[in-house]
């Protein structure tokens, strides 16, 4: 069994902007400049540890979690040393994926999810960290 550091908590807003103030309060931490990634639909920064999350169109997975819950926190992240191994360590224990191969993140690190049908109703994502040691 391998234990993985958390890599960030995300909260997915409709609105990175309105919501950034408040969690720059909670955490003391200053917003991060708005990275966009296409590909997941999404423009995301940083807080400290939190990511914030806003759908780029309103068919992206997001954007439909927003309108079924509203804002607030969408998926949990851990780092792992080596991504494909991982995937393929919790394929083999039966774990729905939802990204087989890993796929551009922020930051530019790979990353790749889970499908929270198979991970206790989180939406669990795995970040890249290659060099990672105790932080
Ligand atoms: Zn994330």
């Amino acid at each position: 069994m391998s234990s993985h550091p958390i890599d960030h908590i995300a909260i997915a807003t409709p609105s990175i902007r309105e919501a950034a103030p408040l969690f720059e309060l909670l955490t003391g931490h200053a917003c991060s400049p708005v990275e966009e990634l296409p590909e997941q639909g999404v423009r995301v920064a940083f807080i400290g540890s939190l990511e914030l999350i806003e759908p780029l169109d309103p068919g992206s997975g997001v954007a439909r979690f927003l309108e079924r819950q509203g804002q607030g926190l969408h998926h949990i992240a851990f780092r792992v040393p080596d991504i494909a191994a991982e995937l393929a360590r919790l394929e083999a224990e039966g774990f729905r994926l939802i990204d087989r191969e890993a796929r551009p993140g922020a930051g530019g690190h790979r990353v790749a999810f889970l499908h929270p049908k198979s991970t206790g109703g989180v939406l669990w994502e795995l970040v890249e960290h290659p060099v990672s040691g105790p932080r």
